[in-house]
């Protein structure tokens, strides 16, 4: 999500000011840091990285320094008041202000601190997004309204919101007639997507994806974070349906106890969940399942630890992000008591995610002499004799260069692993969509 947010105030800013991205902050006329509050760690990062550019600012004064995202959504005034060199503080439903803001500051020496959520009114002024390559990410919901226990985000992003359907639709359209033919549909919880159709009525998730795979040239369709509470049997029914809908979810459990899941208030026990994985399994028998997990949330037992493994067992994950529980102010378990040491808390770490990367070579491995259908995007910058795509498993997948297969689907036949996350083949045949 923040790396789609950034493009966005590339794009915003490229049409506004006729702004060109650089990597290079010494010769940039404005310094924009997009930040992530999710866990402690990337927090801290904000105030070291705007050390740095403090020094930029004390050769070159002109230069103008913004802090978005969810950093900014949390500290509002207190960045300013940390860091005064700071013009611009926005937060993320209001980086579509961002070039009135930066209008402000350079015509009439205004800093502005905006990180209200004006609802969805930011796509309303977004530019049509920059094509580059044959995959894009689009946003159809924003927030969350779920509340758990551990998690800032609905205090960041506030709650959900769904963009309406025929934006939706409009933008996947323009993307697929500018080449794409993948599309990631982005929101914190996507399956809790309410949009508006034109007549007022509600559209769902699975209504949506339905409408997506009639449009042509999209050949593939991700999404991502889905939550389990609405992981209904609308969205399994739709496995069964829609082939271009990838055999890959991801589907965040956290924790495999029910106790940690009740503390965390995530409203579903791990039985809940286990079956609808099964369900889906029945639906869609290839899908590859992957997760999230918080490890050493407050006073997290060895035998609710070992429930989070039993789970990982019995689901036979492919993979997953996995990270100890970080205290975030302003959240329900922040003020919770812990009794678990660092050092447990590393250690389970460890173990869950050596037995979970076990499981993603296990299935890489598997991939020798099946088919699999490729989306192949560009040729390989270490042996140009190689093109490379994604698989549906998001494997990346080596074949013989054919400049005609770029932006296309291919079924490949694997006949060569070569590490954990790619493979090889060499006989490749059209499939087109
Ligand atoms: N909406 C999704 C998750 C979105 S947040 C869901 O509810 O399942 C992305 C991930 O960050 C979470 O799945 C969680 O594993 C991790 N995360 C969120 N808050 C955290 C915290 N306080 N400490 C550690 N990890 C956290």
């Amino acid at each position: 999500m923040n790396e789609y947010d950034s493009s966005r105030m590339a794009d915003l800013l490229g049409e506004s000011h006729g702004m060109v991205r650089t990597n290079n902050p010494e010769e940039a006329d404005v310094l924009l840091m997009n930040t992530c509050s999710i866990r402690e760690k990337a927090q801290e990062k904000v105030f070291s990285e705007l050390g740095r550019w403090r020094k930029i600012k004390e050769k070159r004064p002109e230069v103008v320094i913004g802090v978005g995202g969810c950093v900014a959504s949390q500290e509002g005034d207190t960045i300013r008041k940390r860091a005064s060199y700071v013009d611009m503080v926005f937060g993320p439903q209001t980086l579509h202000r961002l070039p009135k803001m930066l209008d402000e500051k350079q015509h009439n020496k205004i800093s502005i601190v905006d990180i209200s959520f004006p609802d969805i009114e930011k796509f309303d002024f977004l530019p049509e997004p920059k094509v580059e390559g044959y995959k894009a990410y689009v946003s159809i919901m924003e927030g969350c309204s779920k509340y758990c226990s551990f998690c800032v985000v609905p205090y960041t992003r506030g709650e959900e919101v769904s963009r309406p359907f025929d934006d939706v639709i409009a933008e996947i359209v323009h993307l697929a007639s500018q080449g794409i033919r993948e599309v990631t549909l982005l929101g914190q919880n996507v399956n809790g997507y309410r949009g508006s159709y034109h007549d007022g009525e509600v559209c769902t998730f699975a209504e949506l994806l339905k409408h997506i795979h009639d449009i042509d040239g999209i050949g593939r369709i991700r999404y991502t974070t889905s939550h389990p509470l609405e992981f209904n049997d609308d969205l399994i029914e739709a496995y069964t349906q829609l082939p271009k809908l990838v055999s890959h979810v991801h589907l965040p459990i956290q924790s495999g106890s029910d106790v940690v899941l009740a503390a965390m208030k995530r409203n579903h026990n791990a039985e809940d969940y286990v079956q609808r994985i099964r369900k889906l399994k029945t639906a869609r028998p290839d899908i590859h399942i992957s997760s999230d997990f918080i490890i050493g949330f407050p006073n997290e037992s060895d035998e609710d630890f070992i429930a989070t493994m039993n789970v990982i067992a019995d689901v036979d994950y492919d993979h997953s992000y996995s990270f100890i529980y970080s205290k975030r102010p302003g959240t329900p378990a922040s003020e919770l008591p812990d009794s678990i040491d660092e050092a447990t808390k590393k250690q389970r770490l460890k173990l869950l995610q050596t037995r979970i990367k076990q499981n993603t070579e296990r299935k890489t491995r598997a991939m020798q002499g099946t088919t699999q259908r490729v989306l192949f995007e560009k040729l390989s910058d270490k042996d140009p004799q190689y093109m490379i795509g994604t698989a549906e498993n998001t494997r990346l997948v080596l074949a013989p260069a054919n400049a005609a297969l770029l932006g296309h689907f291919a079924d490949v036949v694997i006949d060569d692993i070569v590490s954990i996350n790619t493979v090889r083949g060499q006989k490749i045949a059209w499939s087109e969509i």
